[in-house]
């Protein structure tokens, strides 16, 4: 039978009528009534609402700062550059992510060597951190995979015997914590995004969270062009309208409006975690004694903010492939999706000279992984769905 053929003979009625997204913001009046008032006021952008979204962001993580930028990715960028990564420089970043954890450090010149992941948890794992140390490393780029958060303990240590700068990617981690820790208040610099998928959306935006002063004044600079206003830091003063450009920078503000929304997000963001936290351990009820498939792992003293539910085909049990399993389960309506491709086999990547081979771990997981509906709008309805779906689908293709 060819693939065409399985999924006729499948066929039959979905069991939804209509399609669940993998993941979708949660907006009520409120959220709109915020955006509104900033509209209606004085300053759309880089006005009083920007700080006191960072001053609530970093209040909530337990870091000194938070600066804002246009997106995730915007973030990553001036913290690659606050951490002075240049020409030559090498950054550690695992295969297993979202291309822009290291497209950041291309934009900065630096070469991003990507380190495999851990068979259970797929973050980053310390040991293949460690082999890819050489004299130019100047930082690593942990991904809290799914929301779980990194095993901070080992990376902490290898950095510091390293001197290595650590920016961790966290735009799946906004409410995690580590052995009792917010994510956002124990590396050098930690990156969230407010992308509409993500726990709280501004619509676009991202955010850096940090203790150091030195990082805050270069990334704040990085966002408005590498330009500053602040009399002490001037070469000159020429008078009251003078300001300088110091090096390169961008415009990567955020919008007024974008932080009030982000603000008002942020309060249902407790509820938003609970949700998410309750879907996930539903999902793992039902599905764990399902031999053919492995369950989310989660280590000792890491809580996940469970962004994304990412479950692993056993294909040894199955006749069927990844794909046949995936396209199935979109025919039953459900929107499922795969995070991530590892990032050195995306074509350009490839013609920068990565190969295939470089993570065999990352390489082996992405072939059996799919990613499940979970968002917090969903409902317990929806989850039952998906749960039906899966079994329905893992059913028909089982030895
Ligand atoms: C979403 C995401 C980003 C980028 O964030 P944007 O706000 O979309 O630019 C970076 N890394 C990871 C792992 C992400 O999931």
């Amino acid at each position: 039978m060819n693939n065409d053929n399985i999924l006729a003979a499948f066929g039959g009625k979905p069991v939804r009528d209509s399609y669940l997204p993998y993941g979708r913001q949660w907006l009520d009046q409120d959220d709109i009534c915020a955006v509104l008032n900033v509209l209606k006021g004085e300053y759309l952008t880089t006005g009083p609402v920007i700080s006191q979204f960072e001053k609530e962001i970093a209040r909530y993580v337990g870091a000194k700062y938070a600066v804002t930028f246009s997106s995730g990715t915007a973030a990553l960028h001036g913290a690659c550059f606050a951490a002075g990564i240049a020409s030559g420089d090498e950054v550690i970043v695992p295969a297993l992510t979202f291309a822009a954890s290291a497209n950041c450090v291309l934009y900065q010149g630096g070469k991003p060597v990507f380190a495999d992941i851990d068979p259970q948890t797929y973050n980053v794992a310390p040991g293949s951190i460690q082999k890819l140390i050489t004299k130019n490393t100047k930082a690593i780029i942990p991904v809290d995979f799914t929301g779980q958060p990194v095993e901070h303990d080992r990376i902490q240590e290898i950095a510091g015997k390293y001197n290595l700068v650590i920016i961790e990617d966290a735009a799946h981690a906004l409410g995690a914590s580590y052995k009792g820790q917010k994510i956002g208040s124990i590396s050098d610099m930690t990156m969230f995004s407010f992308h509409p998928v993500k726990h709280i959306t501004a619509g676009e935006g991202g955010v850096i969270t940090t203790n150091n002063k030195m990082f805050y004044d270069k990334l704040v600079q990085f966002r408005t062009h590498g330009i500053t206003r602040e009399r002490e830091r001037l070469k000159k003063n020429h008078g009251p309208w003078y300001y300088e450009m110091h090096f390169l920078g961008y415009n990567y503000r955020m919008t007024d409006f974008q932080a009030a929304l982000g603000i008002s997000q942020l309060k249902k963001l407790e509820l938003f975690l609970q949700k998410r936290t309750l879907y996930a351990e539903k999902y793992m009820e039902a599905l764990q004694n399902i031999k053919q498939i492995n369950l989310p792992h989660q280590k000792e003293g890491a809580v996940s903010s469970w962004h994304l539910f990412v479950i692993r085909v056993n294909l040894n049990r199955l006749f069927a492939g990844r794909k046949e399993i995936f396209e199935a389960l979109q025919k039953e309506n459900i929107g499922v999706n795969v995070h991530y491709l590892p990032v050195y086999l995306h074509p350009y990547y490839c013609e920068l000279g990565y190969q295939p081979g470089l993570c065999p771990n990352a390489e082996q997981i992405y072939e059996s992984i799919i990613t499940l509906p979970l968002f917090p709008a969903m409902s317990s309805g929806d989850l039952s769905d998906v749960i039906k779906a899966v079994k329905k689908v893992l059913g028909y293709f089982s030895h």
